[in-house]
C-alpha cells in the first residue's frame, strides 16, 4: 500500500522578502505506518526477505521510527519479525514499542555494550542460533537495497517537481545517498544532520553513493551545525519553532529530523544562503509517531 503524497507550499512574509519560493513534499503521508523515508528504504528490503526468509529481524532504540516501520511492513507483507532493542526493557512499553508489539515484534533487549556489537559476525551468529533464519536489515535499515529504493523515489516523484534545491533531515545517509543516485546529478541537494558531529556522514553517504552508482557526483553538501546538541536532543527554541510551524502553516514536525530539517531551511534562507527566484523543496520523510509535538 503507498499513497501518493502532495507537495505543499509555505508562504510568509519572510520567504516573499527573500524572494524565495518554498515548496514541503509531504511524504509523511505515504503510508498509515511505514511512513515517510521507510517506506522507501524498506521496499526491496521487504522483496528480497520475501524471496528467501520468513522472517526479518533489525536493531533500533526504544522511540525508533525504523522499528516501528519494520514491525508494520512484515506485517503487512506476511513476514516474522525481530526487534534487537538497545538498553533495557522498561515496562509499559513506550507507544513505538507497543505499537512493534502489536504487529507481532519479537522485541529482544540487549546492554548498550552488547548492542554496539550488532554488526561483529559472532553477535549476528549468536542471533541465528537464538532465533534461526532471518533476514538481517541494518539499524536505520541503510543498505545498497534501501539507497535503490530511495533512488527511486528521487528519479520518479522528485524529479517531476518544480524546484532547483532539494533539503532533507539527514540520520545514517541512506536516504540522501539515494536521493542524490536518483537525481544523477540534477538540481541541488543540501542534507541536514541531526546528529552532533556529523561530518562522518559526509564520507559515508559518498560512499554509499559510490557503491550503488559507480559515480561521484558534486551537487549535494552537509550541513552538520543543525542538531539541537545531539540526536534526539532538543532546545526550547526549536519546540517552539516547531509549535509555530505547525499553528500557522498547518505542518507536523518530529524533533528528532523534520523539525530540525525546517529550522535550518529557514535560517539558511534567512542568510541568504540561496539566490533570489530559487525553488526549495524540503522533504518531509515522516517519523510522527514518536513526535514530542502534537
Ligand atoms: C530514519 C529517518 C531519517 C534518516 O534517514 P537516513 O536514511 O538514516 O539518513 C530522516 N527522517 C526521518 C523522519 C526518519 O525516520
Amino acid at each position: 500500500m503507498y499513497n501518493k503524497t502532495p507537495v505543499d507550499e509555505i508562504r510568509s512574509a519572510a520567504l516573499d522578502k527573500a524572494g524565495i519560493r518554498l515548496l514541503v513534499k509531504r511524504e509523511d503521508q505515504n503510508h498509515p505506518f511505514i511512513s515517510g523515508n521507510k517506506w522507501w528504504k524498506l521496499k526491496y528490503n521487504i522483496e528480497e526477505a520475501l524471496k528467501q526468509h520468513r522472517t526479518v529481524l533489525t536493531f533500533g532504540g526504544a522511540y525508533s521510527n525504523h522499528i516501528y516501520a519494520v514491525a508494520a511492513a512484515a506485517k503487512e507483507h506476511g513476514l516474522s519479525s525481530i526487534g534487537i532493542i538497545r538498553g533495557e526493557e522498561t515496562l509499559p512499553p513506550n507507544a513505538t514499542l507497543s505499537f512493534a508489539k502489536g504487529n507481532g515484534m519479537q522485541l529482544h533487549y540487549v546492554s548498550r555494550e552488547d548492542y554496539r556489537k550488532k554488526n561483529d559476525p559472532e553477535f549476528v551468529q549468536m542471533l541465528h542460533e537464538k532465533y534461526g533464519e532471518f533476514y538481517l536489515i541494518p539499524e536505520g535499515g541503510t543498505n545498497s537495497l534501501a539507497v535503490k529504493g530511495c533512488a527511486e523515489f528521487a528519479s520518479e516523484t522528485l524529479l517531476p517537481i518544480d524546484f532547483d534545491h532539494l533539503m532533507l533531515p539527514v540520520g545514517t545517509g541512506g536516504t540522501m545517498a539515494g536521493i542524490v543516485c536518483g537525481l544523477q546529478g540534477r538540481r541541488k541537494v543540501t542534507g541536514v544532520a541531526a546528529l552532533k558531529n556529523g561530518d562522518f556522514l559526509k564520507t559515508e553517504i559518498d560512499k554509499l553513493i559510490r557503491e550503488s552508482s559507480g559515480s561521484t557526483y558534486e551537487n549535494w553538501s552537509l550541513l552538520t551545525s543543525y542538531h539541537h546538541g545531539g540526536y534526539a536532543k532538543v532546545t526550547n527554541e526549536l519546540l517552539d519553532f516547531m509549535k509555530t510551524i505547525k499553528t500557522e502553516h498547518d505542518l507536523p514536525l518530529d524533533h528528532v529530523y523534520t523539525g530540525k530539517l525546517l529550522w535550518a531551511v529557514m535560517k539558511e534562507i534567512d542568510m541568504g544562503q540561496f539566490a533570489r527566484g530559487t525553488t526549495v523543496l524540503a522533504l518531509h520523510t515522516g517519523g510522527l509517531q514518536g513526535s514530542l509535538v502534537r
